[in-house]
């Protein structure tokens, strides 16, 4: 029963308007999307992870809540970017990465069928920590492959920016030779990496604000390019928990010396192939809807 009325809390909180009525309805379809995905995650993760001895409808529904749970968070560390959006403020972006990290850990632990805060997972970059809280404390380093290699082919042809990575908690890259990137983008994210533009550089310290009667590349410009490719590493690492499903082949791949070396040092990103089928020239989908829906003034 306690869990009934948690997530109903849950579904309350996200029917409170903070918004006009005219946008409401957006507002509770993002809350819900997050919600609801994460809770279909977890108990799907739950079911597959069970023991052969463990009821299907109770071990879905555990999943689920928890999963819920997560999805909610995950969807409060998007409203955290979004206040750092449309406030210009970059105090923002660690708090939300903080949130948004326990949500998508819920969500990954749900999926393991373990508890709730058993595991608590941060990633900056290609690097990625977790926090076991089970038993005794403890803490492993390791490696996500497709972030590795994402950031090295960014490597090779944009710049590191280490100040902008460290204020947004995400690893950043400029475009230094072209005004948009490929003629075409501001921002563009790939497995955890993000490249700006030139321009984006070029208007760093302008507090010019964004109309269109103005000039495109204000600081709100700026700002809500940026949001916009940390939400995308948002939905890249909420998919995270996707891996899960996966749990019980890879155990016993670990039975090879070389795949238990390497599930030591490095974590595949499975979920990874998602995204590589990705369409970025059509806009108008929800990876795209949502990472706007953050990141603009709505
Ligand atoms: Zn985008």
């Amino acid at each position: 029963m306690k869990k009934i009325i948690l997530v109903f809390i849950l579904i309350i909180n996200l029917l409170t308007p903070t918004h006009t009525a005219a946008q409401y309805g957006s507002k509770l379809e993002a809350g819900f999307s997050n919600v609801a995905l994460g809770g279909l995650v977890g108990g799907v993760g739950a079911v597959i992870n069970k023991k052969k001895s463990a009821k299907f409808g109770k071990t879905f529904w555990k999943g689920f809540y928890k999963g819920a749970i997560g999805g909610y968070l995950i969807y409060e560390g998007k409203n955290l970017i979004h206040k750092g959006s449309i406030n210009t403020n970059s105090n923002y972006y660690w708090p939300a990465k903080l949130v948004h990290a326990t949500g998508s850990s819920i969500i990954e632990n749900a999926a393991a069928n373990r508890g709730m805060l058993a595991q608590i997972h941060l990633t900056f970059g290609f690097n990625r920590i977790d926090c076991y809280t089970k038993k005794k404390f403890k803490l492993r380093y390791r490696i996500l492959s497709s972030s590795l290699l994402s950031g090295i082919s960014y490597a090779l042809k944009y710049h590191f920016d280490i100040k902008e990575t460290f204020k947004t908690g995400v690893f950043i890259f400029y475009d230094n030779k072209d005004f948009n990137i490929n003629n075409r983008f501001h921002g563009m994210e790939l497995s955890n990496n993000v490249v700006l533009s030139k321009a984006m550089k070029l208007f760093q310290s302008n507090n010019l604000h964004y109309s269109p009667s103005q000039n495109r590349f204000g600081s709100l410009f700026r700002f809500h390019v940026i949001g916009h490719e940390i939400i995308h590493t948002y939905q890249y690492e909420s998919t995270f928990a996707l891996n899960m499903f996966l749990n019980k082949p890879l155990k016993k791949l670990n039975k090879i010396k070389v795949v238990n070396w390497y599930q030591k040092y490095f974590y595949t990103e499975y979920n990874a192939v998602l995204f590589r089928f990705y369409n970025t020239k059509n806009r108008n989908n929800f990876i795209e809807k949502e990472a706007d829906f953050y990141s603009i003034n709505r």
